[in-house]
C-alpha cells in the first residue's frame, strides 16, 4: 500500500520512523509518520504538515489526528506525517529549507538528483503522495504570516481537478482557491497541483499563522480532515453537526476558546461523527494576486486578513526609517486580502499579501 511502511495491521494504530531516500537526506533525523490502517478496506489518505517549518497549528492538526482517530471506524488507511520540512521545523526558519534556502513548495514533485528541497519533496512524492488515492497537504500562515482560513486546489474540467475541487469544498473552509497556474515563477510546482499531474486527487489547506499555536485554527484543519475522511467514504456520515458557523473565522475573531462549538468539534473528531452540512458554504475564488513593495523599509498594512479591497484602495504605505513614506501600497483587484505579512521589517520586492478575485 505504500511500500516505505511495511505491512499495515488492519484495525492498529502504527507510529513509524522513517528515512527518506536521497543522497542530500542520508543523515536527516528520521521523520515521524502515523498510519491509521482501518478495520476495514477503502481508500488511502495522506495527509502532511511542515513543508514550512513555521505553521505550527498544521503540524499540531496532524499530530491530533494521529492520536484521535479510531482505526476501528475506519474504512481504508490514513497516513499521517507531522512535519516533512525538519530542518525549517528545527530551526524556525520560514518560507524555505535552510539547508539550500529553497521553498519546497515550489519545487513539485522534486528531482532525485537536485537540491535538498528537491530530493525531499520527489521522496515525499515517490514514497508517499503517489501511493494515495487522496492528498491533503496542511499548510497555515508562515511565522510573518496572519490568514484568513482557505483552501487550494487545482482548477480545470479533467476528473482529477473536479474531485480535488469537491475535497476543497467538503474540507468546510470560508474560502477555496481553484487556481491553474502558480502565483510566482517557481522551477516546480507547489504540492497539490504536482500531485493532481500524477493523478491523485489533492488540496493544500491553511489556516492559523503568526508563528503561534491557535487552537481554532488546528480545529479547522482536523475537522477538515474528518471532512474529507467521510466525503471518501472512509467514515460513517453521522447526525453530529460540525463545528458551527460561527466557529469559522474571520481572523479577528478566532477568540473562543471555550464554545460549544469546539466541545462539539472536539466530539465529532474522536467519535467521527460530524456532517458538514452545517458549515458555511465556501466562497470560491479563481484568481490569487499577490502584492509586493517595490522599496525596502517599515510596512503599515491598512488591512486585515479577511477583508474584501477594491481595485485602486490604499491598502498600506511603506516608510523609510526617518518616518517618511516611501511608497503607498494599492490593491490591483477587487478581492479578498487571504494572506498579510504582519512583521514591519520588509525587503525590496518584498511580499505583502496575497489576495484572492472571484
Ligand atoms: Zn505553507
Amino acid at each position: 500500500m505504500i511500500p516505505i511502511l511495511g505491512e499495515l495491521t488492519p484495525g492498529k494504530t502504527q507510529r513509524h520512523l522513517i528515512k527518506l531516500p536521497g543522497a542530500a537526506l542520508a543523515n536527516d533525523e528520521p521523520r515521524p509518520v502515523i498510519s491509521v490502517a482501518g478495520a476495514k478496506p477503502g481508500p488511502v489518505l495522506f495527509v502532511n504538515a511542515g513543508v514550512h517549518g513555521g505553521e505550527y497549528p498544521a503540524v499540531e492538526a496532524v499530530i491530533r489526528l494521529g492520536k484521535t482517530l479510531d482505526p476501528k471506524k475506519i474504512s481504508g488507511t490514513v497516513i499521517l506525517m507531522p512535519v516533512l520540512n525538519l530542518p525549517a521545523f528545527r530551526t524556525r526558519t520560514p518560507f524555505v529549507c535552510p539547508i539550500d534556502n529553497v521553498n519546497p513548495n515550489r519545487v513539485f514533485p522534486g528531482d532525485p538528483t537536485g537540491s535538498y528541497s528537491e530530493q525531499m519533496t520527489h521522496a515525499l512524492m515517490n514514497e508517499f503522495v503517489i501511493h494515495a488515492d487522496a492528498y491533503v497537504d496542511l499548510h497555515g500562515g508562515d511565522i510573518p504570516e496572519a490568514l484568513v482560513p482557505f483552501v487550494i486546489c487545482r482548477s480545470g474540467n479533467d476528473e482529477v481537478s473536479k474531485k480535488s475541487k469537491a475535497i476543497a469544498m467538503t474540507f468546510g473552509l470560508p474560502y477555496v482557491l481553484a487556481v491553474s497556474k502558480p502565483v510566482q515563477p517557481s522551477k516546480g510546482s507547489s504540492s497539490y497541483a504536482a500531485a493532481a499531474e500524477n493523478g491523485v486527487p489533492s488540496i493544500l489547506a491553511e489556516a492559523g499563522g503568526v508563528g503561534q499555536m491557535q487552537e481554532e485554527a488546528v480545529e479547522l484543519l482536523v475537522n477538515g480532515v474528518v471532512n474529507v475522511m467521510r466525503h471518501l467514504g472512509m467514515i460513517e456520515a453521522g447526525a453530529e453537526s460540525a463545528p458551527a458557523k460561527s466557529q469559522i473565522p474571520g481572523s479577528k475573531s478566532q477568540t473562543n476558546p471555550k464554545s460549544k462549538a469546539k466541545k462539539a468539534a472536539r466530539r465529532a473528531v474522536a467519535t467521527g461523527k460530524a456532517s458538514a452540512a452545517d458549515a458555511a458554504a465556501s466562497t470560491v475564488l479563481t484568481k490569487f494576486e499577490w502584492v509586493y513593495t517595490k522599496r525596502a523599509g517599515m510596512w503599515y498594512p491598512k488591512v486585515a486578513p479577511g477583508d474584501v479591497v477594491s481595485d485602486s484602495e490604499e491598502i498600506g504605505t511603506v516608510g523609510d526609517l526617518f518616518g517618511d513614506t516611501l511608497e503607498k501600497i494599492i490593491s490591483p483587484v477587487n478581492g479578498v486580502i487571504l494572506f498579510l505579512t504582519i512583521n514591519p521589517s520588509v525587503l525590496e520586492n518584498g511580499l505583502l499579501m496575497g489576495i484572492g478575485v472571484e
